[in-house]
Parts: C-alpha cells; structure tokens; sequence
C-alpha cells in the first residue's frame, strides 16, 4: 500500500520528522518524511496496510510534547512501491495548505539542562545547548520551511559531534535545526557601553558577578535584549529610574529558581505551573512578608513581575553569585520596539547600561517577554508574546474568509483569523510613530507569510487618525482587501464572546480610551452584542466626567479629580495645597481654577480608567502617570488589604452609574477611613454598580452571560467583585483566559467580528 500524508499544526521545530522516521521504521515502511513551504509535514508511507495504519493511530497518540496536529490528510496512492527504506529528504517549498505555523520559542529542556551541568558533555557549560525539545524558534525564523538555512542559525556551519548527532535517527538532535555547540556555535562577550570588546574567558558569569556588584548591563536573549541589573542594590536602580520614562514603572525580575522567587513573593499552585511551563512568562506576582529585595524595583505597588531563566546563558549568569533575582526588564527606548540587534543596542542604550552582554547569533524577530497573573485559579494576560505567538487560538468554528485585524494604538498586536485558528502576533507596543508602525507592518506580513494565509479582509479601529487606521486603509487599497472598521470596545466584547463560544453576550468594558461611535471618549461601556446584528447596542455607561486639558489630564489626574469634585465642592484650596502635583504648580492650578470657574467647555469622557485615576489622586496614591495605568494600578495596591469601608449604595441614573456621588464620599471621608478601606470602597463602588447596571440589562435581553473586557478587567478585586455579584443573580461572568483584556486582544476582537460577523 502506498499513501501520501499531509499533517498541519505545529510540526515544524518540534521534533516532528524524527519522530515520523522512528514510527516508520518500527512499522517497517518505506518512503520518506519532509517539511514543507507552508509549514506543514508530507509523509509517503509504502508498506502493509495494518502497518500504515498502526503508524497512522501512533502518529496522534504518541506526537511529540511540542506538536499540534490540526489535520491529517490521507491519500492513497497507485502505482508501485518505489523506496527501499524510509529517510527524512529535502524540505519541499509547496505552499498547499493553510493554518500551520512554526512554534513559539520553548525554555531550555531538563535533558539540555542537565547536560550543561554535566562535565563530561561536550556541551558542558555551553550558554546556548538546546535541542529538538526546546530553544529559539519563531525568534530565529526568516522563511519557511524551518529549516537551518531559513534560520539565523544558518550563520554557524555545524561541525564535529554537531553534524553527527545531527543525522543520528537515535539522537535526540536528530534534524534540530538550533543545534550548537562551543565549536560551531553562536558565541557570548562582553563589551563596554561603547562596544569595546573586554576579554574574558567566562564572560556569562562575569556578567553576572558584574550584576551582582551593581553594574547594570544589557543582556541579548532570543527575543531582544533585557536591561539587567542588581534587584537589592539601590544605586543601579536609582540610575535606572533617572530616565523619565522608567521614574516608576515596575522591572520585571528573573529569580534564580522557583525556591528563590517564594523568598520575596507567595506563590499559588496555578503560578508556580505558569512559572515553571515551557513558555516561561513574566508572573505577577503578591510580594511577600519576606520581600527584601529594593523597593525601587516595584515601587507602591503589591505586586512585582517575576520570571525563571528560560536560557541556558541566564542559568549561568546566577552561577557565581547568589541574588535571588536580577532585575531583567525588556529593552525598549520610549516609544520604540524592543531593542534586537547589537548595533541598535549600542545606539540606543550605551547611555543607560555599563556593559553589554551579546551573542553573535541575529534575531529575526523580535519578541518580548510576554506577562501573565493570576486571578482566583484563572490565567489572565497582560502580554501574550514569548512563548505563545505565533501559536494559533483554536476556535470553535471556521469563518469563511480569512482576515487582518491590525488592532487598536496602545498594547498593540496584529491578528491573521484563518478558518478556525487565530494568529495573534507578538507584542508590538504603542503603534504612535514610524518604528512601531514598521514594526507592525513587518509583523503582520510575517504572520501572513509563516501561515501561508490568502488575506480577503482588514480590520482597523473606528478611530480616523490612529496609525493603524491609515494602515488598514493603505492595505486594502494596495491589496483590494475590504475594509472593516470594529468599535474599540465592541471589539473587546467580540473577542470575549469567541473566546468562550458565546453568541450573545452583555458586556462590561472597562478601560482609558475608546473611540466612541458618536466620536466621544469612551471607557466604561455596557454592550449588548449579538452575532445576529452584527453591530452592538450601547446599553449603559459611566457617567461622563470632564477631561480638564485633555490629555494632559490623563497623565495629571488631579485635573480629572478637581473637575468631578468641582461640581458639588469649591476645590480652590485643595487644588492649591496640591499644586506642585501638577507641572507648573500654582499657575497651572490657578488657571485650572478659573477654567472650572468660568465652566469652559471641555472634552468629557466615560473612561474607567480616569475615574480610577481621580479617587488616586484625591487619596493622594498617585499624582502623575509615568506610565500606562499606574494611578489605577497604584490604587488597586492600596486597595489590597483594605475592606469596604464606606458600603455604598451605587447610584443609577437611568443607563448611567454616578461617578460624581463616589468621588465626593472618598474625598469626604479621608481621614474617617484608611486609605486601603477607602480605595477598596470606590473599586467596591464601581465593581457593583457596572455588575448591577449589567445584570439589570441581561435579565431585561434574556441574556445568560455577563462578560468583563478592557484594561481593567486585570484588576483583581474589581474581577472579583464584579463575579459576586454576576453569578448571585445566577448568570454567567465571563473572563478573558486566552487573550489579553486589554488592548492586546483587541485585534483579534477585530478580526472576529470582521470574520465571522459581518458578511
Ligand atoms: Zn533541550
Ligand atoms: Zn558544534
């Protein structure tokens, strides 16, 4: 019997060839296994019949751990029997098939592991041993198929022991393409902050001890390059935060173990299995009665950003030194992508660090580290990067046409919607200038191109000047794909609403800023969305709250306070006493005062995020937004060990929660109640109204589920809160567990209601 099989998933970079060549020969077939252009696999099988099918039920049920079969594709063959034995051949470039992709970059595998401890391995103490169980692989890839010379391991020739291991059927580096060693493979060094190389015959471990004594380095990984430095030691901290754009934006650590990171942070069960998986994400996690790290690595807030090593090189920089941890934060330059590449790397951050630590081998893609925490027993997303993209969302159905959502402003990804798979890309960041949208554009055609995907369609945001609208429309005007404009916070809702397979959902989206249908700021909406209508039907919302100078009022939210608590208080005195919060003190807030005074009209917004941002700033948690979130993230921290003090009964008006009354009891009662009982009270206040608001409308719709989406939904009590009183009114609350709330999940939002909604 002969057949020819097509398998799709994830098959390339896993391990899959050497496998199907073990599983042939065991079964005494004939023929041969290969990679093809579209990331798929093509086995020709000659041999008995019950032996193809023995080989065809172990190809599912003993896959290796890495592979994701999607589709087995069984034809069979006439004609005569034409192979002697079976061999692993020269990848195909046929792009046929649709919806394989090549996996996400995997952490070091405890074989690697213990054969980098293991004097007498010739890999001994190699910072870059991997093999077809973990490594670099979407990082590395150029092209499809994934073969070496696709990748950037196609610079280092293999030699010696590599090449052998390399065509050895029994190795278990047999045909993996990330094969290295000492001899052949990419090299480490040091260098100063100008690039002058520093001899060192162990230079991973100088750096660590140079991390250890209060150096801050720059450190090339697979995806970028970290800023590296002590996490106890206050002066590399301190120089760290000089920068404007870091004055008190939390680090990321890796901790040395498992063991180590429980010393200053208390670990769930669920946490040490999203700590310890193959995806190695940045856990956030509740700092400890024991945390003695600095306070300057996450400062005033509860909690802090912790990783394992997931390299061989970053298992050695702990080596010779014994810190629990080392602050190990992505690269990026405001406003810019993550730094990749050794000469971007000396431009832009020779001002910032003392040493570079680099490899010699190139990063194809870039891709930060991506960020989870823990709600309850559920994995919420802050980032969904390293070691998830590009590994497609299975969905529950096939949409007929396959479509880009390019995604929102802030947080952004890309997201190709193929059948029933979606692709969301890496973490792209804030898409506000020329380099992150080259990035973007790059990402997204990448994406298209490793799953071999024949675009109809682009989804944009509504906004009319956001870069990624004027993206879409060039796209589709190059390409004569249709265009498609997704609300920002219905697209929330879709996402949602897929995620869980739900056709008909009442959304609570909780965020900073949206563009509204009518062109107002949106960002704190109850939807109801059906797939029937398409569209979305805007049900309630917060109380619209005056942006006093705009956007400035985002990053000062005393200005947000002083114009809600202006409606029913004269804030003269407290504004004044407060006035070097603001960025020109007393002038400012004297013209704040006349402003309100004069009722200027002003840009009035729904946000969420800026009612959040107000009650931390009349609590006196945080005066100034140095970085996405923080007055609301601060607030939440304050809000940890406090209790509902204040009780509030919320106020509905009609389809509108008042916001004004919450600020008012705050700001009333400072002094009466702790600061925690009183942060927790305002997130106890908007928790319940939306969630009773919600409910309400659910119940009036004859709808089973309530849904939480935005930004927000990545605070914890309000979550929590918002489920209590969901499910006591016995309905569904829903969460996001695949993709990020927040706008990193927006393009796929997009792509879902462009793709399966809209036709
Ligand atoms: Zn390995
Ligand atoms: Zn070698």
């Amino acid at each position: 019997m002969r057949v020819k099989i097509n398998v799709t998933g994830i098959v390339q970079g896993v391990g899959f060839r050497p496998f199907v060549y073990r599983l042939a020969v065991q079964n005494g077939l004939a023929g041969y296994v290969r990679n093809r252009g579209d990331a798929g696999v093509e086995i020709l099988l000659e041999g008995e019949e019950q032996s193809v099918q023995r080989f065809l039920r172990d190809l599912k049920a003993k896959k290796p751990p890495l592979a994701q079969i999607h589709d087995v594709i069984t034809t069979t063959l006439k004609g005569k029997n034409e192979h002697a034995k079976f061999a692993i051949i020269k990848s195909s470039e046929t792009t046929e098939f649709s919806g394989s992709v090549i996996p996400p970059d995997i952490a070091i595998c405890d074989d690697c592991l213990r054969e980098l401890r293991d004097p007498k391995d010739p890999r001994y103490e190699y910072f870059f041993i991997t093999c077809t169980n973990c490594g670099p692989r979407f990082t590395i890839i150029e092209r499809l198929p994934y073969d070496r010379e696709n990748t950037t391991m196609r610079d280092f020739p293999m030699r010696g022991y590599c090449q052998r291991e390399y065509v050895d059927p029994l190795n278990r580096r047999f045909h993996a393409q990330t094969v290295a060693c000492p001899t052949c493979g990419p090299k480490a060094y040091l260098t100063t902050r100008d690039g002058t190389l520093i001899e060192h015959e162990d230079p991973v471990r100088e750096a660590g001890r140079l991390l250890s004594e209060g150096a801050i380095l720059a450190v090339k990984g697979y995806g970028g390059f970290h800023v590296a430095s002590s996490a106890t030691r206050e002066e590399p901290l301190q120089a760290l935060r000089r920068t404007k754009h870091r004055r008190a934006k939390p680090f990321a650590m890796m901790a040395r173990s498992l063991d180590a990171a429980k010393g200053f942070a208390e670990v769930t069960s669920k946490e040490e299995a999203l700590l310890t998986s193959p995806s190695r994400s940045i856990v956030l996690l509740n700092k400890s009665g024991g945390y003695a790290l600095s306070p300057l690595v996450a400062p005033d807030l509860h909690n802090v950003g912790v990783m394992l090593p997931y390299t061989a090189m970053h298992y050695m920089l702990f080596d010779r030194v014994d810190d629990a941890a080392f602050v190990m934060t992505s690269a990026n330059p405001p406003t810019q992508p993550i730094v990749k590449d050794n000469d971007e790397a000396i431009r832009m951050l020779g001002d910032t660090v003392d040493y570079f630590l680099f490899h010699n081998r190139r990063i194809a893609n870039r891709c930060d580290d991506s960020v989870l925490r823990v709600h309850g027993n559920r994995q919420s997303f802050i980032r969904r990067s390293r070691g998830y993209a590009p590994a497609p969302l299975m969905l529950k159905e096939k949409t007929e046409r396959c479509i880009v959502g390019l995604g929102g402003e802030l947080n952004n990804t890309a997201c190709v919607l193929q059948a029933n798979k979606a692709f969301i890309s890496q973490h792209i960041g804030d898409v506000e200038n020329v380099e992150t949208r080259k990035f973007l554009q790059e990402a997204t055609n990448h994406l298209i191109r490793l799953t071999n995907s024949q675009v109809e369609a682009v989804a944009c945001d509504l906004h009319p000047k956001f870069t990624t609208t004027l993206l879409a429309q060039a796209l589709a005007e190059q390409n004569g794909w249709q265009l498609i404009q997704v609300q920002h916070h219905h697209a929330h809702v879709a996402a949602l609403m897929m995620e869980h397979a739900v056709d008909e959902l009442v959304g609570v989206v909780c965020d900073g800023y949206g563009y509204g249908v009518d062109g107002s700021a949106w960002g704190g909406e109850i939807l109801f969305c059906t797939r029937e209508s398409a569209g979305f039907e805007r049900l309630a919302h917060l109380e619209k709250q005056p942006l006093l100078g705009g956007d400035v009022a985002t990053r000062y939210p005393l200005r947000v306070a002083a114009g809600i608590l202006s409606r029913k208080t004269d804030v003269a005195n407290w504004l004044l006493e407060r006035s070097g919060h603001l960025l020109h003190g007393e002038t400012e807030a004297k013209l704040i005062l006349q402003q309100l005074q004069k009722g200027v009209s002003v840009v009035e917004t729904t946000s969420c995020g800026r009612v959040l941002d107000a009650v931390a700033a009349v609590l006196g948690v945080c005066y100034e937004r140095t970085y996405e979130g923080e007055p609301a993230m601060k607030l939440e921290s304050a809000a940890v060990r406090g209790k509902d003090a204040l009780n509030l009964k919320p106020v509905i008006n009609g389809n509108m929660l008042d916001t004004t009354q919450l600020i008012h009891a705050v700001f009333e009662s400072i002094g009466k109640a702790s600061t925690a009982d009183l942060a927790y009270s305002a997130h106890a206040y908007i928790a319940r109204g939306l969630a009773t608001l919600a409910v309400e409308k659910a119940l009036e719709k004859g709808v089973k589920a309530v849904g939480f989406s935005g930004g927000a939904a990545s605070n914890q009590i309000l979550t929590q809160l918002m489920r209590e009183t969901v499910e006591a009114a016995g309905l569904r609350f829903l969460v996001h567990e695949a993709v990020p709330p927040g706008d990193g999940g927006v393009s796929f939002g997009q792509a879902v209601v462009g793709g399966f909604w809209r036709f």
